[in-house]
């Protein structure tokens, strides 16, 4: 087929605005997939992003349109993840696409992510076709949506199609503008064959099946592939389309999106951005926006049963299969046992590990407090990176700490905006710029720590503007920061699941509110035992656990002898399924209840 008829394209949008009803009517006006089809597979779909309402994984579909000019086209819709931890995987997406669909809920108007994702898009170069979706809703305010449109975007109103996923109007408007507006297939001159990854799965048989798309040149199987970001070569075995299903072709020209399998066995070995080129007659140059991605943000995981530690260590191992962002080694805490310290993109990348550990691998499990990656100065030293609070070195020594910070995006209705600007202070943001986007919505740029917005930031964002606001963040700098390392001990002794790195202001709340659960949620004890918040050698907040009010064995204070032992020996076997702090027992699910919440 012939390249000038070939349109590389993908959907973007915040969530619920109707990226996937409106994809597969695409697919079904263009007879790629029956109804019948399409309702299996949703039920295929994984239940984690069902119910989150995000893709974070999914194929990209080729269909053929035949276009009112007389040609048949072949269209590659590709997906992106709708997440911003997976921002850099949506650039990727991006990348392999000439053209964007930028769809917005015409109830809801533009959202914090519309915008994210439409700089994206911009930043690639791409076409970007403005649709006004869900038109069939009572509520549609089509007014609001292309004054946004122009105001927030840029984006000039009179571009926008109208279009409803649900009852199908607007889709041959869609399909001609993709064919009219996106540029064919950018770069197939180019010398040497180059296909950009913009994911991997693994398959249990055939390996690593990276996704790509061929800008020039071709693959084809029975011929070697080489990685340009590390020289790897590999034989390839078999190279296709997704029609949506998995289909074998001879070859992948310029201008195509498929899969290709090859002898490579470890998703780590194909990132996501890098270049395929050939191994004979090899490109120079890889494509643009190459990056390693790194983890931002850890925690401990530990098994609950300490017996499920081996259950445990295989679920993450075949978890980190098919996700190379997703990092981890083994660990042990007093507290906690054996585990692992493992490493996410972001919060939300997380709870998915965690969530499929429970549900998929059926591992039940205890995480420790998400911790970012800091960045210790200690004279003549080189800079450490500690992303595990108990690893931080002496303070004595340290003479910088610098902490990552984000750069957000946050929409909100004008009547929430004193109440989220005293959210960001007490999270030690700086409002760097407030936009009105309209009679009703503000957008407020700020700069904040990253460690603050990681335990409840999004949920209080939610709660405060009765979820109308809305969020989307992009890595800020390094900067460096009163912090200090918060220990908690129980009758003196550390324990190092709890301890954190704090703002120094920050600890005796913080200090407090832990000492003051843990001691709630510890059973009473013989002697009095306290429970204290220190930050270098200082308390900076104490509570006590409560004191048994009968010793087992008063009662039998000089009687009988054996009976005194045989309380006592209950009591030790009873104390047997308890952690040993020091003198004290602690009954394990004390730490999960206070590290939950
Ligand atoms: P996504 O999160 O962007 O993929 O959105 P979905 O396609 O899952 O749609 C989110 C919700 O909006 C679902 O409840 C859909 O039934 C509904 N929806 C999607 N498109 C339309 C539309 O054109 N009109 C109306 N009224 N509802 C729609």
């Amino acid at each position: 087929m012939d390249v000038s008829l070939t349109r590389n394209f993908c959907i973007i949008a915040h969530v619920d605005h109707g990226k996937t009803t409106l994809s597969d009517r695409l697919l079904e006006h263009t007879r790629t997939v029956t109804q019948r089809v399409l309702t299996a597979q949703h039920l295929d779909a994984m239940d984690l992003e069902r119910e989150r309402g995000i893709t974070i994984k999914s194929h990209p579909v080729m269909m053929v349109y035949n276009a009112q000019d007389g040609h048949a086209y072949k269209l590659n819709l590709m997906d992106t993840p709708g997440h911003v931890d997976f921002s850099y995987e949506v650039s990727r997406s991006l990348a392999a696409c000439e053209g964007a669909l930028l769809l917005i809920d015409a109830a809801q108007g533009v959202e914090a992510q519309t915008v994210a994702n439409a700089h994206l898009a911009f930043a690639q170069g791409l076409k970007v076709i403005p649709v006004i979706n869900k038109i069939d809703l009572p509520s549609a305010d089509l007014d609001m949506c292309t004054t946004q449109l122009e105001d927030i975007l840029m984006i000039p109103a009179e571009d926008a199609i109208l279009a409803s996923g649900k009852s199908g109007i607007g889709i041959v408007d869609i399909l001609e503008a993709v064919v009219k507006q996106v540029p064919p297939p950018r770069w197939h001159n180019h010398p040497h064959t180059r296909a950009l990854v913009f994911d991997s799965i693994y398959d249990a048989y055939r390996g690593v099946i990276a996704h790509a798309r061929v800008f020039s040149g071709s693959l084809k199987a029975g011929t070697q592939l080489q990685l340009m970001s590390t020289n790897t070569k590999s034989d390839i075995k078999e190279v296709g389309i997704f029609t949506p299903k998995m289909t074998k072709v001879p070859e992948l020209a310029a201008g195509d999106v498929g899969y290709i399998v090859s002898t490579i066995k470890d998703t780590a070995e194909i990132k996501t951005g890098d270049t395929i080129t050939t191994a004979i007659r090899p490109a120079t140059e890889m494509l643009p926006g190459y990056k390693e991605v790194r983890p931002m943000v850890f925690c401990g995981i530990y098994p609950l049963e300490s017996s499920d530690y081996e259950k445990l260590k295989a679920a993450l191992g075949r978890l980190r299969l098919n996700d190379a962002a997703f990092v981890y080694q083994s660990e042990s805490s007093l507290a906690l046992g054996f585990g692992f310290r493992c490493g996410f993109l972001g919060l939300l990348h997380m709870e998915i590990i965690q969530e499929r550990v429970r549900r998929e691998h059926d591992v039940e499990i205890i995480s420790t407090y998400p911790s970012v990656v800091y960045h210790v100065y200690q004279h003549g030293k080189d800079m450490l990176q500690v992303d595990n609070p108990v690893m931080l070195p002496d303070p004595g020594t340290i003479d910088e700490i610098r902490e990552p910070t984000i750069q957000a995006a946050i929409h909100i209705p004008n009547t929430s905006m004193g109440d989220i600007m005293s959210l960001v202070m007490e999270k030690r943001g700086t409002i760097d710029n407030t936009d009105t986007l309209d009679a009703t919505r503000v957008m407020l740029t700020c700069t904040l720590p990253l460690n603050e917005i990681l335990v409840d930031f999004n949920d209080r964002l939610k709660s405060i503007t009765r979820g109308y606001g809305s969020m989307d963040y992009e890595l800020g700098e390094y900067k460096a920061g009163d912090l200090v390392k918060m220990e908690i001990l129980i009758n003196g002794e550390p324990v190092d699941a709890f301890s954190s790195i704090v703002h120094r202001e920050k600890a005796p709340g913080k200090g407090k509110d832990l000492c003051e659960k843990l001691a709630d949620i510890i059973p009473p004890q013989m002697f009095k035992v306290a429970v204290q918040a220190a930050v270098g050698g200082n308390i900076v907040a104490r509570d006590n656990v409560r004191v048994m009010r009968k010793d087992v064995t008063a009662k039998c204070y000089g009687g009988d002898i054996s009976r005194k032992r045989k309380l006592l020996d209950k009591q030790k076997e009873g104390k047997k399924k308890m952690k040993q702090i020091g003198r004290v027992s602690i009954p394990p699910d004390a730490f999960i209840q206070v590290l939950k919440n």
